[in-house]
């Protein structure tokens, strides 16, 4: 797998912003409050509660593996995770480090409504801009969690991201249709029980068609994603595109931060 270094990742990093901008002019004319940036708390009166400091200096993932959103240098000849993923490719604008991190820490932990709608919204610009000239998928999966960690967490937060582009795009999204079988978090296991711990993790009843877009908030090793794209492959899915906020460096992945 070659690695396309910017080409239309360059254009698509434009065309967020230019829609982030959108919103926030819209935000202004309908709501004309002032609000809080969350990382430096001046104030930004936008859209996603990020100041005009703050937003360009996110980690954007521009340099990145075509098919799979890795972060990555020049240095690499070939994207050492593609070769195991059986999804088609990824729309991931941020890297997983630094005031992303925190972000997403706060998204999945700390209720994080607001965290939510500034992920979902750099997301939702990533993906428009993605397809402006490309066919949309036909149904939007958002990554469900097992019935003991949605009761202890309250929310899926790859809901909270995926319905925001649903809305705005009108393409249906999965809720219920697919189960997770609970099981221990990756981080917490070794390399030999990663292997084995997602197999089977995820059921479903029903079958699909068409190309299917799977949202999560973090891409980290791909591998729940992975197992997620074998299930909706094999029960009818012709072609599988992930969409993600954050996407880990691999150096943090070997380090186990992640
Ligand atoms: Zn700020
Ligand atoms: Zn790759």
């Amino acid at each position: 797998m070659h690695i396309s270094l910017n080409g239309w990742r360059v254009t698509h990093i434009v065309g967020i912003f230019t829609g982030l901008a959108l919103i926030t002019v819209k935000f202004r004319l309908n709501h004309l409050l002032p609000r809080n940036c969350v990382l430096c708390d001046t104030d930004c009166a936008g859209a996603i509660d990020l100041c005009e400091h703050c937003l360009p200096t996110l980690a954007w993932n521009t340099h990145c593996c075509s098919r799979c959103a890795l972060p990555i240098s020049s240095a690499y000849p070939a994207c050492p995770a593609c070769s195991t993923f059986d999804f088609d490719c990824a729309v991931v604008p941020l890297r997983f480090e630094t005031e992303v991190a925190r972000l997403v820490q706060r998204l999945k932990f700390n209720n994080g409504r607001v965290e939510a709608r500034i992920l979902g919204q750099i997301l939702l610009a990533a993906v428009t801009a993605r397809y402006a000239n490309a066919r949309w998928p036909e149904l939007i999966v958002p990554v469900p969690l097992s019935a003991t960690r949605l009761r202890r967490r309250g929310y899926n937060q790859a809901i909270l991201l995926a319905s925001q582009i649903a809305r705005k795009h009108r393409i249906p999204i999965i809720r219920h249709a697919i189960r997770r079988r609970h099981r221990p978090p990756q981080q917490t296991l070794t390399a030999a029980e990663r292997a084995t711990n997602l197999v089977g993790s995820f059921t479903t009843t029903r079958t699909f068609g068409g190309t299917l877009a799977i949202v999560d908030d973090v891409l980290t090793t791909g591998a729940t994603v992975n197992e997620l794209s074998r299930l909706l492959l094999a029960r009818g899915a012709s072609e599988i595109h992930v969409w993600c906020a954050a996407r880990a460096p691999l150096e943090a992945i070997a380090r186990g931060e992640v």
